[in-house]
């Protein structure tokens, strides 16, 4: 006997929606992130844009990348690399990653097994989470928090736990351990980290490790700026720690590594069993990328050089614009890592975040990232964070706008 399924609530199209040439009833909307606008990357930028001030606001070099980078591109596609690679990524691309994560950080991960190329550092985390939280998990996330993690817990239905850092942004690990509930399955790091521009130490990563282990925590690791970290420090990565490795899914991107963040393009590390789960998820959202960029950044990745030399790039354009806003009333936070900027505008404003990085847009022509928005709860500390990835002019002429300030 035929069954009849449960009526769904319908309604009738919204005439605010424009003409709508569809007779009858629309089935009502699932309640997926009911209270999420839009990011602010967006609303800040458009904002920039309309108003013609210099964006210092969403992350992004506004220079070109390595032409010989964009050569590559060209050639792998003249010389037909247009089809479907492998799900998991181009074998050669999958072996640099591997050979390089190895070499630097002395792990054990295999290019077929443990490595897979993802649409950028945004989708390896998103699929990273939906493959090891579920529903009723709770999920720590370090707040300051980037903007994608919460929605991503949501999304697979488990709770998102905001334990912030200490005031001068450092990993709070009395906060964190307070914060574990028989529930906590996970927990996000990120470092370098955004927004802070704070990096994480050894004894941070083996703390974690003591954590993860007493707790049974997996670890979403989001290094996607691994390779920006500033007066001489190391960056301290989860797979340097070989019982923090075998817990952990590593995100990174290559759009940070090489000025290329529109091509969305990055990569997970893990060991065989999260590989195996990740892939599984991966296989029926994204199943594969870009096949030239692949090819491409598999031989780009031959030469160190241009990895290697990206902390040094970035810290003199850091120390570059840090001198140059030095005389006016924006006090300097520390900036360990990144292409991130924070300072304290408490001296020139008593406006919240987000109201002062509008005005600072409007009026003095900058446009910057409150960090009250990388909270569940905003704070309201009266901090702002510039992106200095910038060409030497750009940033020339925000510290010029920016004198203005009194
Ligand atoms: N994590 C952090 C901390 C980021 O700042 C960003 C963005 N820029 C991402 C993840 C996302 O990387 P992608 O642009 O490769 O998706
Ligand atoms: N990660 C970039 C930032 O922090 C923005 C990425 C985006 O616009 N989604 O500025």
């Amino acid at each position: 006997m035929a069954t009849t399924r449960a009526a769904r609530p319908r309604r009738p199209p919204d005439p605010a929606a424009g003409p709508c040439k569809m007779a009858g009833t629309m089935p009502v909307l699932p309640a997926k992130l009911p209270n999420t606008g839009t990011t602010i990357f967006t609303v800040m930028s458009a904002l920039a844009a309309e108003h013609g001030a210099v964006n210092l606001g969403q992350g992004f070099p506004d220079f070109g990348a390595d032409p010989a980078l964009l050569q590559a591109v060209s050639a792998a596609m003249a010389a037909g690399s247009n089809q479907y690679p492998p799900m998991t990524g181009v074998p050669a691309l999958r072996q640099a990653v591997s050979a390089k994560l190895n070499a630097l950080y002395g792990s054990t991960y295999d290019a077929d097994r443990d490595i897979t190329i993802t649409a950028g550092g945004t989708q390896g985390l998103f699929t990273a989470l939906q493959c090891c939280v579920g529903a009723g998990d709770e999920v720590i996330i370090i707040e300051p928090a980037y903007d994608s993690y919460d929605p991503a817990i949501r999304l697979a239905g488990a709770v998102p736990v905001g334990v912030p850092m200490t005031s001068d942004y450092r990993l709070d690990w009395s906060a964190v351990r307070a914060a574990i509930t028989p529930r906590t399955r996970a927990l996000v790091l990120n470092t370098p980290h955004n927004p802070s521009g704070r990096i994480a130490t050894g004894e941070d990563l083996r703390e974690l490790e003591r954590l993860a282990e007493q707790h049974d925590l997996f670890i979403i690791s989001d290094e996607v700026y691994e390779h920006m970290v500033f007066d001489g420090s190391v960056h301290e990565s989860v797979a340097r720690f070989p019982r923090l490795r075998e817990r952990s899914l590593l995100v990174s991107s290559f759009g940070k590594t090489f000025h290329v963040t529109g091509w969305k393009v990055g990569f997970v590390a893990a060991p065989p069993a999260l590989s195996a789960a990740f892939r599984r998820l991966h296989q029926y959202t994204v199943f594969t990328v870009h096949t030239p960029t692949q090819h491409a950044l598999a031989n780009y990745l031959a030469d160190p050089a241009p990895w290697q030399g990206l902390s040094g790039f970035y810290q003199a354009k850091r120390d570059a614009f840090r001198a140059s806003i030095a005389a006016t009333p924006l006090r300097l936070l520390p900036c360990e890592g990144t292409y991130f900027q924070t300072v304290d505008y408490s001296a020139v404003s008593d406006l919240p975040e987000l109201e002062f990085a509008q005005w600072l847009t409007t009026e003095i022509g900058v446009a910057a990232i409150p960090l009250s928005v990388f909270y569940q709860q905003p704070q309201e500390r009266r901090h702002v964070r510039f992106c200095f990835a910038k060409r030497d002019e750009t940033l020339a002429e925000a510290a010029k706008r920016l004198a203005k300030l009194r």
